[in-house]
Protein backbone atom coordinates (compact mmCIF):
# COMPACT_ATOMS: atom_id res chain seq x y z
CA UNK A 1 0.00 0.00 0.00
CA UNK A 2 1.47 3.52 -0.97
CA UNK A 3 0.33 7.02 -0.33
CA UNK A 4 -0.08 10.23 -1.87
CA UNK A 5 2.34 12.09 0.82
CA UNK A 6 5.15 11.97 2.86
CA UNK A 7 6.35 13.43 6.18
CA UNK A 8 8.12 17.20 6.33
CA UNK A 9 8.59 19.23 8.68
CA UNK A 10 5.98 21.99 7.30
CA UNK A 11 3.03 18.71 7.40
CA UNK A 12 2.51 16.43 5.01
CA UNK A 13 3.92 16.64 1.22
CA UNK A 14 1.86 15.56 -1.93
CA UNK A 15 4.51 13.32 -3.70
CA UNK A 16 3.75 15.20 -6.96
CA UNK A 17 5.89 18.47 -5.40
CA UNK A 18 8.39 16.81 -3.68
CA UNK A 19 10.35 17.40 -6.78
CA UNK A 20 14.10 17.92 -7.19
CA UNK A 21 15.44 16.39 -3.79
CA UNK A 22 18.77 16.11 -2.40
CA UNK A 23 18.25 13.08 -0.28
CA UNK A 24 21.27 12.92 2.03
CA UNK A 25 22.24 16.04 3.62
CA UNK A 26 22.36 17.45 7.23
CA UNK A 27 21.36 21.04 8.45
CA UNK A 28 22.83 20.89 11.89
CA UNK A 29 25.57 18.62 13.63
CA UNK A 30 25.69 19.31 16.97
CA UNK A 31 27.41 17.59 20.38
CA UNK A 32 24.65 19.06 22.80
CA UNK A 33 26.78 17.38 25.79
CA UNK A 34 29.80 19.55 24.81
CA UNK A 35 27.91 22.71 24.23
CA UNK A 36 26.10 22.16 27.84
CA UNK A 37 29.98 22.45 29.84
CA UNK A 38 31.83 24.68 27.14
CA UNK A 39 29.47 26.96 25.85
CA UNK A 40 31.87 29.66 25.37
CA UNK A 41 33.56 27.57 22.41
CA UNK A 42 33.98 29.68 19.30
CA UNK A 43 31.35 27.35 17.35
CA UNK A 44 28.74 28.58 20.27
CA UNK A 45 25.39 27.54 19.22
CA UNK A 46 23.51 30.41 18.53
CA UNK A 47 19.99 29.13 17.50
CA UNK A 48 18.35 31.56 15.74
CA UNK A 49 21.53 33.27 13.88
CA UNK A 50 22.26 29.38 12.75
CA UNK A 51 18.65 28.96 11.51
CA UNK A 52 18.70 32.04 9.75
CA UNK A 53 22.32 30.61 8.21
CA UNK A 54 20.89 27.56 6.98
CA UNK A 55 17.37 29.27 5.81
CA UNK A 56 19.85 31.52 3.21
CA UNK A 57 21.89 28.58 2.18
CA UNK A 58 18.67 26.45 1.54
CA UNK A 59 16.88 29.50 -0.30
CA UNK A 60 19.88 29.38 -2.38
CA UNK A 61 19.83 25.86 -3.70
CA UNK A 62 16.19 25.96 -4.08
CA UNK A 63 17.18 29.11 -6.19
CA UNK A 64 19.16 26.67 -7.91
CA UNK A 65 16.06 23.93 -8.64
CA UNK A 66 16.16 22.04 -5.12
CA UNK A 67 12.86 21.66 -3.83
CA UNK A 68 13.33 18.72 -0.76
CA UNK A 69 16.01 18.04 0.96
CA UNK A 70 16.30 15.20 3.55
CA UNK A 71 18.02 15.69 6.91
CA UNK A 72 19.58 12.43 7.75
CA UNK A 73 20.28 13.54 10.87
CA UNK A 74 19.43 10.81 13.67
CA UNK A 75 20.40 10.06 17.63
CA UNK A 76 24.07 10.29 17.77
CA UNK A 77 24.41 12.95 15.33
CA UNK A 78 22.78 15.62 17.87
CA UNK A 79 18.89 15.85 16.00
CA UNK A 80 17.43 18.80 17.57
CA UNK A 81 13.88 19.12 15.42
CA UNK A 82 12.93 22.37 17.52
CA UNK A 83 15.85 23.91 15.46
CA UNK A 84 14.62 22.62 12.25
CA UNK A 85 11.29 23.97 12.75
CA UNK A 86 12.74 27.34 13.28
CA UNK A 87 15.22 26.85 9.80
CA UNK A 88 11.50 25.67 8.14
CA UNK A 89 9.57 29.07 9.83
CA UNK A 90 12.54 30.81 6.96
CA UNK A 91 12.59 28.67 3.61
CA UNK A 92 10.33 27.84 1.34
CA UNK A 93 12.16 24.61 0.35
CA UNK A 94 10.80 20.84 1.51
CA UNK A 95 12.76 19.71 4.49
CA UNK A 96 12.43 15.86 5.66
CA UNK A 97 13.34 14.77 8.84
CA UNK A 98 14.58 10.51 10.03
CA UNK A 99 14.68 8.78 12.91
CA UNK A 100 17.22 5.84 14.00
CA UNK A 101 20.61 6.06 15.33
CA UNK A 102 23.91 6.52 13.72
CA UNK A 103 26.85 4.31 15.43
CA UNK A 104 29.78 2.21 13.52
CA UNK A 105 29.92 0.01 16.34
CA UNK A 106 28.26 0.31 20.05
CA UNK A 107 24.88 1.44 20.66
CA UNK A 108 24.75 4.68 22.88
CA UNK A 109 24.76 3.49 26.32
CA UNK A 110 21.02 4.69 26.77
CA UNK A 111 19.55 1.88 24.38
CA UNK A 112 22.72 -0.23 24.69
CA UNK A 113 22.50 -1.05 28.22
CA UNK A 114 18.91 -1.98 28.15
CA UNK A 115 17.32 -4.78 26.11
CA UNK A 116 18.37 -8.69 25.50
CA UNK A 117 21.41 -9.62 26.33
CA UNK A 118 22.20 -6.08 27.77
CA UNK A 119 24.20 -5.97 31.06
CA UNK A 120 20.94 -4.56 32.93
CA UNK A 121 18.15 -6.16 30.91
CA UNK A 122 14.62 -4.58 30.48
CA UNK A 123 12.82 -4.23 26.98
CA UNK A 124 14.66 -2.76 24.08
CA UNK A 125 12.87 0.88 23.41
CA UNK A 126 14.62 1.47 19.96
CA UNK A 127 11.26 0.12 17.99
CA UNK A 128 8.88 1.58 19.98
CA UNK A 129 10.44 5.25 19.71
CA UNK A 130 11.10 5.06 15.82
CA UNK A 131 7.95 3.89 15.08
CA UNK A 132 6.39 6.74 16.74
CA UNK A 133 8.50 9.44 15.60
CA UNK A 134 7.19 8.09 12.12
CA UNK A 135 3.26 7.93 13.30
CA UNK A 136 3.07 10.37 15.84
CA UNK A 137 6.04 12.93 15.93
CA UNK A 138 9.56 13.44 17.52
CA UNK A 139 9.48 14.60 20.80
CA UNK A 140 6.35 17.21 21.40
CA UNK A 141 6.79 18.86 17.37
CA UNK A 142 4.10 16.69 15.78
CA UNK A 143 7.02 16.46 13.18
CA UNK A 144 7.10 13.12 11.68
CA UNK A 145 9.95 11.38 10.42
CA UNK A 146 9.99 10.50 6.73
CA UNK A 147 13.47 7.72 6.73
CA UNK A 148 15.08 5.71 8.94
CA UNK A 149 18.85 5.89 9.15
CA UNK A 150 21.54 3.07 10.26
CA UNK A 151 24.78 2.67 9.91
CA UNK A 152 27.38 -0.60 8.53
CA UNK A 153 30.90 0.33 8.56
CA UNK A 154 34.33 -1.39 8.37
CA UNK A 155 33.79 -2.83 12.24
CA UNK A 156 30.58 -4.92 10.17
CA UNK A 157 27.58 -5.70 12.01
CA UNK A 158 28.70 -6.36 15.65
CA UNK A 159 26.25 -7.06 18.45
CA UNK A 160 24.50 -4.02 18.39
CA UNK A 161 24.81 -3.00 14.90
CA UNK A 162 22.55 -6.48 14.76
CA UNK A 163 20.39 -4.93 17.14
CA UNK A 164 20.09 -1.89 15.30
CA UNK A 165 19.46 -3.25 11.72
CA UNK A 166 17.18 -5.52 13.81
CA UNK A 167 14.84 -2.26 14.82
CA UNK A 168 15.53 -0.61 12.00
CA UNK A 169 13.63 -3.61 9.88
CA UNK A 170 10.95 -4.04 12.31
CA UNK A 171 10.51 -0.20 11.88
CA UNK A 172 10.24 -0.42 8.01
CA UNK A 173 8.15 -3.31 8.24
CA UNK A 174 5.61 -1.14 10.24
CA UNK A 175 5.52 1.77 8.45
CA UNK A 176 6.94 1.53 5.47
CA UNK A 177 9.20 4.30 5.44
CA UNK A 178 12.47 3.84 3.55
CA UNK A 179 16.29 3.36 4.76
CA UNK A 180 19.12 4.84 4.10
CA UNK A 181 22.13 2.66 5.54
CA UNK A 182 25.84 4.53 6.28
CA UNK A 183 28.51 2.05 4.46
CA UNK A 184 31.98 2.34 3.91
CA UNK A 185 33.42 2.00 0.17
CA UNK A 186 36.33 1.49 0.72
CA UNK A 187 35.70 -2.46 3.09
CA UNK A 188 32.72 -2.63 0.51
CA UNK A 189 30.22 -2.66 3.82
CA UNK A 190 27.16 -2.36 1.54
CA UNK A 191 27.19 -6.18 0.37
CA UNK A 192 27.54 -7.01 4.12
CA UNK A 193 24.54 -4.29 5.07
CA UNK A 194 22.34 -5.92 2.69
CA UNK A 195 23.04 -9.41 3.46
CA UNK A 196 22.08 -8.65 7.31
CA UNK A 197 18.71 -6.14 5.88
CA UNK A 198 17.37 -9.00 3.35
CA UNK A 199 17.60 -11.37 6.14
CA UNK A 200 15.32 -9.14 8.14
CA UNK A 201 12.59 -9.36 5.40
CA UNK A 202 13.69 -5.66 3.98
CA UNK A 203 12.66 -4.95 0.42
CA UNK A 204 15.68 -3.66 -1.83
CA UNK A 205 13.91 -0.98 -3.42
CA UNK A 206 13.32 0.61 0.59
CA UNK A 207 16.87 0.10 1.21
CA UNK A 208 19.68 3.11 -0.14
CA UNK A 209 23.09 2.29 0.34
CA UNK A 210 24.18 5.53 1.86
CA UNK A 211 27.79 6.69 0.07
CA UNK A 212 28.31 4.35 -2.34
CA UNK A 213 29.53 6.96 -4.69
CA UNK A 214 32.90 6.93 -2.35
CA UNK A 215 33.37 3.78 -4.79
CA UNK A 216 34.97 3.72 -8.07
CA UNK A 217 34.55 0.11 -8.59
CA UNK A 218 32.00 -0.22 -10.83
CA UNK A 219 31.49 -3.93 -10.67
CA UNK A 220 30.67 -3.63 -6.38
CA UNK A 221 28.54 -0.65 -7.42
CA UNK A 222 26.65 -3.02 -10.31
CA UNK A 223 25.95 -5.73 -8.20
CA UNK A 224 24.51 -3.91 -5.59
CA UNK A 225 22.16 -2.03 -8.36
CA UNK A 226 21.73 -5.75 -9.88
CA UNK A 227 19.81 -6.69 -6.30
CA UNK A 228 17.51 -3.70 -6.92
CA UNK A 229 19.16 -1.47 -4.20
CA UNK A 230 19.11 2.54 -4.42
CA UNK A 231 23.17 3.59 -4.53
CA UNK A 232 23.85 6.88 -2.56
CA UNK A 233 26.10 9.07 -5.05
CA UNK A 234 25.80 11.03 -2.08
CA UNK A 235 29.23 12.92 -1.09
CA UNK A 236 29.58 15.38 -4.12
CA UNK A 237 32.43 17.77 -2.57
CA UNK A 238 34.05 15.55 0.12
CA UNK A 239 37.63 15.00 -1.17
CA UNK A 240 38.63 11.95 -0.28
CA UNK A 241 36.57 10.90 -3.69
CA UNK A 242 37.55 13.16 -5.99
CA UNK A 243 35.19 15.21 -8.17
CA UNK A 244 36.31 13.73 -11.63
CA UNK A 245 36.48 10.06 -9.90
CA UNK A 246 32.75 10.89 -8.63
CA UNK A 247 31.36 12.19 -11.49
CA UNK A 248 33.09 9.46 -13.74
CA UNK A 249 31.38 6.76 -12.07
CA UNK A 250 27.72 8.14 -12.00
CA UNK A 251 27.94 8.90 -16.07
CA UNK A 252 29.67 5.30 -16.31
CA UNK A 253 26.84 3.61 -14.59
CA UNK A 254 24.72 5.64 -16.64
CA UNK A 255 25.86 4.23 -19.44
CA UNK A 256 25.75 0.44 -17.90
CA UNK A 257 21.99 1.19 -17.60
CA UNK A 258 22.04 1.96 -13.73
CA UNK A 259 20.10 5.86 -14.08
CA UNK A 260 16.82 4.18 -12.20
CA UNK A 261 19.13 3.21 -9.40
CA UNK A 262 21.28 6.34 -8.21
CA UNK A 263 20.31 9.21 -6.16
CA UNK A 264 23.04 12.74 -5.89
CA UNK A 265 23.81 14.31 -2.46
CA UNK A 266 26.43 16.41 -0.74
CA UNK A 267 25.77 14.72 2.93
CA UNK A 268 27.06 18.41 3.61
CA UNK A 269 25.89 20.38 7.10
CA UNK A 270 25.14 24.31 7.35
CA UNK A 271 26.86 24.23 10.65
CA UNK A 272 28.15 20.86 12.18
CA UNK A 273 30.09 21.70 15.47
CA UNK A 274 32.35 18.14 14.72
CA UNK A 275 34.81 19.39 12.12
CA UNK A 276 36.57 22.73 11.95
CA UNK A 277 35.13 24.68 9.57
CA UNK A 278 38.61 26.80 8.16
CA UNK A 279 40.02 23.26 7.97
CA UNK A 280 37.09 21.74 6.06
CA UNK A 281 36.63 24.55 4.00
CA UNK A 282 40.53 24.42 2.53
CA UNK A 283 40.46 21.27 2.12
CA UNK A 284 36.52 20.27 0.77
CA UNK A 285 35.83 23.68 -1.03
CA UNK A 286 33.18 22.17 -2.72
CA UNK A 287 31.84 20.57 -0.05
CA UNK A 288 28.00 22.64 0.47
CA UNK A 289 24.69 22.11 -0.85
CA UNK A 290 25.11 23.50 -4.01
CA UNK A 291 28.09 21.72 -5.85
CA UNK A 292 25.52 19.49 -7.56
CA UNK A 293 23.84 22.37 -9.38
CA UNK A 294 26.31 24.33 -9.91
CA UNK A 295 29.11 21.97 -10.83
CA UNK A 296 28.29 17.77 -10.81
CA UNK A 297 25.34 18.58 -13.21
CA UNK A 298 26.87 20.46 -15.89
CA UNK A 299 29.67 18.43 -15.84
CA UNK A 300 27.40 14.79 -15.95
CA UNK A 301 25.48 16.30 -19.16
CA UNK A 302 29.01 17.65 -20.74
CA UNK A 303 29.96 13.61 -20.30
CA UNK A 304 26.24 12.99 -22.63
CA UNK A 305 24.09 12.33 -19.50
CA UNK A 306 21.01 13.49 -20.39
CA UNK A 307 18.78 16.30 -18.98
CA UNK A 308 15.98 12.96 -18.58
CA UNK A 309 18.40 10.98 -16.96
CA UNK A 310 19.46 13.81 -14.48
CA UNK A 311 15.40 14.44 -13.87
CA UNK A 312 15.03 10.58 -13.11
CA UNK A 313 18.45 10.91 -10.51
CA UNK A 314 17.19 14.10 -9.30
CA UNK A 315 13.14 13.90 -9.39
CA UNK A 316 11.49 10.37 -10.31
CA UNK A 317 14.21 8.19 -8.03
CA UNK A 318 13.74 10.39 -4.84
CA UNK A 319 10.23 10.27 -4.85
CA UNK A 320 10.08 6.18 -5.74
CA UNK A 321 12.28 6.18 -2.67
CA UNK A 322 10.23 8.02 -0.18
CA UNK A 323 7.08 7.50 -1.34
CA UNK A 324 5.56 5.01 1.50
CA UNK A 325 5.14 1.58 0.72
ZN1 LIG B 1 25.23 11.78 6.46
Amino acid sequence: MSTNTIASVRGPLDLANVGATLIHEHIFGLSPEIHWNWPDLPEKWDLERRALEAAERLNEIKRLGIDTIVDLTVIGLGRCIPAIERVAAHTDINIVVSTGIYTYDRLPPYFGNKGPGSIFGGPDRMVEFFVRDITEGIGETGVRAGMLKCAVDAAGITTDIDRLLTAVSETQHRTGVPITVHTDSEAKSGTEAWRALSRLGVAPDRVVIGHAGDSTDLDYLSRLADRGLWLGMDRFGIETTSFEDRVATVAALCRRGYTERMVLSHDAYSFNDRVDPVVVSKAHPNYHYAHISRDVLPELRRRGVSGSEIATMMVENPRRILEVQ
